[in-house]
């Protein structure tokens, strides 16, 4: 269940989020069917279903986060299953942390929005907790994720070259 809000103060923290996300050059589709970030394009998609919530502003927040993510501690370790979990975890866990860190910055970090946040937070990291450890995932699917984040393409001097702006 999403947890309502007022149109008035969604839209107030909607509107300071989009333009957070154009001065960055980062742009947005409100209405797609599931929240995420891509690097390649500096792309955000967000779920249409909870538009209007919390929840919404909570999930858009978290893939700001993304966006805004340095290296991670271990890009420069021999990949291995051990190595691409704690990425996998770190690099969920700093999305959440620097998405509030954002809502403060844009001065939307009200109370309401922090109890629903920190729900998502735990929800949703506790989500990778499990999925990065049950034994049914597979080394390649942990590797390809971590390969998803772009923090780690940009620690390698390889891949700086190819994302220079052309
Ligand atoms: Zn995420």
């Amino acid at each position: 269940m999403n947890t309502a809000m007022s149109p008035s103060i969604y839209k107030k923290h909607l509107s300071r989020i989009t333009s957070y996300l154009k001065k960055k050059g980062i742009t947005v589709k409100l209405n797609s069917k599931e929240f995420t970030y891509s690097s390649e394009d500096d792309h955000i998609s967000c779920s249409s279903k909870s538009q209007g919530s919390y929840e919404y502003i909570c999930g858009l927040l978290h893939e700001v986060g993304h966006s805004r993510q340095l290296n991670s501690h271990f890009h420069n370790m021999k990949k291995s299953i051990n190595r691409n979990r704690a990425i996998i975890l770190e690099q969920e866990f700093s999305a959440w942390s620097n998405g509030w860190e954002i809502a403060s910055e844009l001065k939307i970090n009200n109370k309401q929005l922090w109890i629903v946040y920190q729900k998502e937070w735990l929800k949703y990291w506790n989500h990778y907790i499990h999925l990065a450890t049950k034994p049914e995932t597979s080394a390649a699917f942990i590797s390809d994720r971590v390969d998803a984040y772009p923090v780690l393409k940009s620690a390698d001097p390889i891949h700086s070259f190819n994302r220079l702006p052309h």
